[in-house]
């Protein structure tokens, strides 16, 4: 259970989440039959989704992992990317998608979508858990998305606030603080 202090709120319960990974999951499987997917994980947020839908595929499929950090996060975000985690292998030539928990702003994923696309894959798509629109500044082509949710601030499942609740299996909303 969550610490009182923080009033989280139920936003997305665990059996809503599952179902929605399974979905995505057999639109991948349609997408890309008979291939193989090369993962690209972006650490930490998306770590529990990738775990959840790795295991609900019935393709070939190779994992990597990467680290970004911005400056001046939050609504002074400049959109200035830094990769502090590179992947381990080539991309050149793979099936590859993006995994994120979740597109806020858009600068992240614009950011590593440009860097990634310049490795020359086959193929690039974006999968997210949960879409922000509401708090879009930059375009990011996503191809798989779980939830589109309001402009709250969201932690369980991967999702962090400082480092804690990333173990709730459910996701929780925050009350507002911005
Ligand atoms: P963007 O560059 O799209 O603004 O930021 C995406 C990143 O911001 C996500 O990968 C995540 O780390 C963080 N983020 C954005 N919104 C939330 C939220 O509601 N909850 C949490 N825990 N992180 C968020």
């Amino acid at each position: 259970m969550p610490a009182k202090k923080d009033k989280l709120k139920v936003l997305l319960r665990r059996t809503t989440i599952r179902q929605r990974v399974r979905q995505l999951a057999r639109q991948i499987e349609r997408d890309f039959k008979g291939q193989r997917v090369y993962f690209v994980c972006i650490l930490k947020g998306a770590c529990i989704f990738l775990a959840d839908l790795l295991r609900e595929l019935r393709l070939d499929t190779s994992v990597d992992f990467i680290a970004v950090s911005s400056y001046g996060k939050g609504a002074a975000s400049s959109g200035e990317v830094r990769i502090t985690k590179d992947l381990d292998h080539s991309i050149e030539g793979l099936n590859v998608i993006i995994v994120e928990d979740i597109l806020d702003t858009g600068l992240t994923l614009n950011y590593l979508y440009r860097i990634l696309q310049a490795r020359k894959p086959r193929t690039l798509k974006v999968a997210a858990l949960l879409d922000k629109p509401a708090r879009r500044r930059k375009e990011v082509p996503v191809d798989y998305v779980g939830f589109k949710i309001p402009d709250v601030f969201v932690v369980g499942y991967g999702l962090d606030l400082a480092e804690q609740y990333r173990n709730l299996p459910d996701i929780y909303a925050l009350p507002a603080r911005r």
